[in-house]
């Protein structure tokens, strides 16, 4: 709830709604208690005096009644009207729609079809149909607005209520034996709410502007009873003449409902899940930079150097080190394997290279990250735009969410090359159909025009490799390719990740949580822990004489085919929160070598010659610092 208010405040034009809402509330409840003149006293003297007259504000009508007096009542009715009329439809809109949407089949086609019918006749000529029916008067007007505005709760509620209801948690509700009306109102009713308040304080203004139609058509409150709408009737033939009398009323109308519909829209964005972590902006298109310390000095080594880079994620007032001072080089035509469990901040890493890490909440707070002496991390964004897909390209994780699902695989291939280089129709088609038998599509003149879901995964991910080496780039930095595969496509895709870089000489940065991959693939490999590199060196060698408890427990994960049975050791615990890390080693409260040193403070990484260790007793004395001997 806390976080809810925050976020609400956090967005200004609906802080500023809330609050002007909460002054007209608070005036309209105060009004008996107010120092007002009577509402429904007439003095023909004193007709259609302006405002700032004396003893009437804002002045009189065509009877000489207090204008000020009637709005402040007339407010207090309009409001209480809308809010009721919103309260009513919502309560019957939403348990019609639960209803429906639940039990589906028959139930849900006779009442869907009522609320169709409902739903098309006009909606305002309903409303006078209703009143015309009912007779006139203000109580008949609410039913009226509340009743139009039902089928609208109810089409709403229904198609959040299809979705939740085949929802598994549903299934075992049913299976753990409760009953309808308990599965509705624990299990279904909390997860519609969001989206009943969401309808609700997005329709309550346009219900207070139906009360005000009906009662300005003088089929709501009835004289000398008024409303805001039925002031503004009264008013209309002074229009020219006095047109503070009908202003007034207006003005009031606009304030009110400006004011709840920046509100609500306001309330709708804090209630959605998806933008909790993140503020209420979009990201922009490169990470913010907020660099503190002092910037490394280029040119740096080989083809890609990241030197103690640090990136974080700013949430409210969490901070989360999801990028700890990561010094990691990639030669020219080398791979290097980022290795760790998920959560380790390894795709943080990846996209810090390119500032592709989401802002806000992302900022990269210091570093550097260098690409043929070029600071990436201090570039303009035109300068990484040029290069993002051209020099260095990405291969992400899943292609089914990363390729357009309406566009054809060709075509993507070709807006690949050509928001680089202005090529020709033909040529770009040309250059399409190669890249797809390059990456070892079959049919690939046929396959170029099918769309991303006529694929199979393996293809899928092999059109997102062929995309990365639309524009021959130097550096690929795949993103776990083939942690969606099963393993024959897995071995393929690898296979031709390594035939592609020694005929290209790509450098390759490639991320994973599977030390068989790096074994296939990696000439050098990277472990990272809670947003650290713990060790660092030649996958042979690191394979073969782990360093850090970590990698060692790691390696100690992978089941070995053929290796006859053995028991597997999983690491107990899980990795610490990024923002709330430990003093000394973060691995220390999983680690079964775990000494008082190890919680006193930060860890250097060591240097021994081409390996490196983040560790007070690694497991092997020649990578143990000095100190520690
Ligand atoms: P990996 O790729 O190793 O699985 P990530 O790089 O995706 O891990 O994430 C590293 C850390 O960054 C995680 O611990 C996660 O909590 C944090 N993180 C990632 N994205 C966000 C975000 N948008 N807001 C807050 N924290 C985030």
């Amino acid at each position: 709830m806390i976080g809810f208010v925050r976020l609400l405040a956090r967005n200004q034009l609906a802080l500023a709604g809330g609050v002007v809402l909460a002054i007209v509330v608070v005036i309209a409840a105060a009004a008996p208690i107010l120092p007002l003149q009577a509402p429904q006293v007439t003095n023909t003297a004193d007709r259609f005096l302006p405002p700032f007259s004396d003893g009437h504000l804002l002045g009189t009508d065509h009877l000489g009644r207090d204008l000020l007096s009637r709005l402040i009542w007339g407010t207090r009715l309009s409001l209480s009207v809308g809010f009721a009329a919103a309260v009513i439809a919502a309560v019957i809109g939403s348990a019609i729609g639960i209803v429906a949407g639940y039990f589906g089949g028959r139930i849900d086609n006779v009442v869907m079809r009522g609320v169709d019918m409902l739903m098309a006749f006009p909606y305002i000529l309903l409303a006078l149909a209703i009143v015309a029916a009912l007779g006139p008067g203000l109580l008949n007007a609410l039913i009226a607005v509340a009743a139009v505005n039902i089928p609208f709760f109810a089409r709403n509620i229904r198609g959040v209520t299809v979705g939740i209801a085949g929802r598994e948690f549903i299934d075992a509700a049913r299976l753990s034996g409760k009953g309808h009306l308990a599965i509705l109102t624990t299990e279904l009713l909390p997860n519609v709410v969001p989206v009943i308040v969401i309808a609700m304080s997005t329709t309550v203004g346009w219900m207070i502007l139906e009360t005000a139609g009906l009662s300005f058509l003088g089929l709501g409150s009835q004289p000398p009873v008024a409303d805001l709408g039925s002031m503004l009737g009264e008013a209309r033939s002074a229009l020219i003449t006095n047109p503070h009398t009908s202003l007034v009323p207006g003005l009031m109308i606009f304030v009110i409902v400006m004011s709840i519909n920046l509100l609500g829209d306001g309330v709708r964005d804090a209630l959605d899940p998806r933008l909790r972590s993140g503020a209420l902006s979009r990201p922009q298109p490169a990470t913010t930079v907020r660099r503190t310390g002092p910037v490394p000095d280029g040119p740096g080594a080989g083809a890609l150097d990241l030197q103690r880079l640090e990136t974080r994620f700013h949430v409210g007032r969490r901070v989360f080190r999801a990028v700890n001072e990561v010094s990691l080089t990639v030669g020219r035509g080398e791979c290097v394997g980022l290795i760790g469990e998920s959560g380790s901040g390894k795709s943080v890493t990846a996209l810090s290279v390119m500032k592709l890490v989401s802002s806000p909440p992302g900022v990269i707070t210091g570093g550097a990250v260098f690409r043929e002496g070029d600071d990436l991390v201090g570039a303009r964004h035109d300068t990484l735009r040029r290069l993002r897909g051209d020099r260095v390209a990405y291969i992400f994780q899943d292609p089914l969410s990363t390729l357009h699902p309406l566009m054809r695989v060709g075509d993507q291939l070709a807006e690949a090359i050509r928001v680089h280089h202005a090529v020709g129709r033909d040529a770009l088609r040309r250059r399409a159909v190669e890249l797809l038998k390059a990456v070892r599509i079959p049919n690939a003149e046929s396959r170029i025009d099918a769309y991303p879901h006529q694929l199979s995964g393996g293809m899928r991910q092999r059109v997102g490799i062929a995309m990365a080496l639309a524009n021959d780039p130097d550096i690929i930095i795949a993103d776990e390719p083939t942690t969606a595969l099963d393993v024959t496509v897995q071995a393929q895709i690898l296979a031709l990740l390594d035939d592609l870089r020694r005929e290209r000489g790509l450098s390759i940065l490639f991320i994973t949580h599977d030390f068989g991959v790096v074994a296939q693939l990696c000439d050098r490999v990277a472990v990272m822990y809670a947003g650290q590199i713990v060790e660092e060196g030649p996958t042979g060698e690191v394979l073969d004489r782990p360093g850090h408890p970590y990698t060692r427990r790691l390696i100690a994960c992978v089941p070995e085919l053929g290796g006859g049975r053995r028991q597997l050791h999983a690491i107990p615990g899980l990795p610490p929160a990024v923002d709330a890390l430990p003093a000394g080693c973060a691995f220390a409260p999983r680690c079964d070598k775990t000494r008082d040193a190890c919680r006193q403070g930060p860890i250097a990484l060591e240097r021994r010659g081409r390996r490196a260790v983040r560790c007070l007793y690694p497991e092997h004395a020649a990578h143990a610092p000095e100190a520690a001997q």
